[in-house]
């Protein structure tokens, strides 16, 4: 077939597809999404990126490199119990704040939708699952919606088969193992979960209400995006694709998307090249280091603050330890004594680069999902110790499933017992020296490996994305 355009006047260039993208204002649900903005870019698409004032710099400068735009709208104001200023959940004085700060989001809704008419055309968007009132705004303007959660989809399908099976309100003891019904060797416990899937729900309740909110609209939307890959969670992934909506498509492990020489990217942290030189000069020694750190939102009690210095300074392990600001003071003396094999960080690190370093070899986590998948990307395999959330999961899946880590010891037994420093002690020397550490440091490399591959050309995520683009700007789609 001729082309109506002759060679001295070539075609024109496709319509750029463009996508906005809407993360939730807490570190954990943005780094991943502003990782998919580069995917998309790197396919020609453009992006505009929707956050608030107080959350613009970070965003900023992680796309420095890009042609990324961000549009900042304002944060709600008089919001109660949030004091002015915090527009984002790891700055919240506690995380039982939550509520009144994610249900403030909707108050930005007029405001997003004043911005996406002065766009230009949108042909999807991707907004976390906690701004579910995004679903309204898409639809108002005919745009496809795919929905961000940050989970896995192991966590995913245990929480829809435990809550239609009502496993968590039968007469079994928080702590006692029971098997999941299409799942069978998988064991959970009730306290693998929140405490509000294991109440009876009071529909009158705002957590239920903002709990409901999210997951109709979630099924509502056009897809899932997933920060995973096939590979690691075949079974899980086709159970959600077949049992549920919307449509999941896994095109992780997200992190694995960005540019990985930070020695010039303005987004890098000013203490990093200090961490960096302690840490290769431990590599010169020949010894290697545990990465501890609990994510960017975890409330751990000084109590346990100082059972884990304790447990840190008699493992003998060499440790470089992230320590949340408001967290309190360690012990008098505790950082001049281990001053020779042990770092204190109390600032925002560049986790990615840490785990990257040649000399971590082990990584004391809460198992945050994202922290999850950084560590397998790096080889580096985990001990899990989850706090809240979907980590509990998370944690089973790391050790039971995947088994590319181990857990740490409560001192009850139970998954969400205080942890003594002897307990801990042992399953770090456990992971950094013994049997065990060293048959989960070869599985994660060889998960590692599948990781890679998956985000390749060619690869599984890889060809999910390309059909999830293909689908939300060619398919007709529209949310239901
Ligand atoms: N992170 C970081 N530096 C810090 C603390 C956290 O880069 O000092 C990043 C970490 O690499 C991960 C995210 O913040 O990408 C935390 O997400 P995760 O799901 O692990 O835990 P959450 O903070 O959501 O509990």
């Amino acid at each position: 077939m001729g082309s109506i355009y002759s060679e001295s006047s070539p075609p024109p260039p496709p319509l750029q597809q463009h996508v906005v993208l809407f993360p939730f204002m807490s570190k954990g649900h943005t780094i991943p999404l502003l990782h998919l903005a580069r995917l998309l870019l790197n396919r020609n698409l453009s992006v505009t990126v929707f956050t608030t004032p107080a959350n613009r710099p970070f965003i900023a400068h992680s796309l420095a490199d890009t042609k990324a735009s961000i549009i900042d709208l304002p944060f709600p104001e008089n919001v109660p119990d949030i004091p002015t200023g915090i527009e984002s959940t790891e700055k919240l004085p506690s995380m039982s704040l939550f509520n009144s700060f994610g249900t403030a989001t909707k108050h930005m809704q007029a405001d997003f939708e004043r911005e996406l008419q002065s766009l230009p055309k949108v042909s999807f968007m991707v907004s976390d699952g906690f701004l579910w009132w995004t679903l309204d705004s898409a639809s108002k303007f005919g745009i496809p919606r795919l929905v961000f959660f940050g989970m896995c989809s192991y966590a995913s399908s245990l929480g829809k088969v435990v809550g239609e099976n009502r496993l968590l309100h039968g007469p079994e003891s928080e702590n006692e193992l029971i098997t999941v019904p299409k799942f069978p060797w998988i064991k959970i416990t009730k306290n693998d979960f929140d405490p509000i899937m294991s109440k009876e729900p009071d529909p009158k309740s705002k957590d239920f209400e903002f709990l409901m909110n999210c997951v109709i609209t979630m099924a509502r939307s056009f897809g899932l995006v997933v920060n995973s890959f096939y590979e690691l969670e075949p079974v899980f992934v086709d159970y959600c694709n077949r049992e549920s909506q919307p449509k999941a498509y896994p095109v992780g492990p997200l992190c694995l998307a960005e540019p990985k020489s930070k020695v010039e990217n303005s987004s890098r942290p000013d203490n990093m090249p200090a961490l960096v030189r302690w840490l290769d000069q431990k590599l010169q020694q020949g010894s290697s280091v545990l990465y501890v750190a609990f994510g960017s939102q975890a409330d751990i009690s000084p109590e346990q603050l100082k059972e884990i210095a304790t447990g840190l300074e008699e493992s003998n392990v060499n440790f470089l330890w992230v320590i949340r600001k408001k967290e309190s003071e360690l012990s008098d003396g505790f950082e001049e004594r281990v001053k020779d094999r042990g770092m204190v960080v109390r600032d925002w690190v560049d986790q990615r680069e840490i785990l990257m370093h040649e000399s971590v070899n082990g990584f004391l986590s809460h198992c945050g999902w994202n922290s999850v998948l950084e560590s397998i990307c790096a080889e580096v395999p985990i001990l899990g110790w989850p706090m809240m959330a979907d980590q509990h999961l998370n944690t089973r899946m790391v050790v039971e499933e995947i088994k590319v880590g181990l857990r740490v010891e409560t001192c009850d037994g139970s998954v969400r017992g205080f942890v003594k420093w002897e307990g801990l002690k042992k399953v770090v020397k456990e992971l950094m020296e013994g049997d065990k550490g060293k048959e989960v440091r070869k599985k994660v490399k060889e998960v590692a490996e599948m990781a890679k591959k998956a985000m390749e050309e060619g690869g599984s995520s890889w060809c999910t994305l390309n059909t999830l683009i293909d689908e939300a700007c060619n398919g007709n789609v529209s949310n239901r």
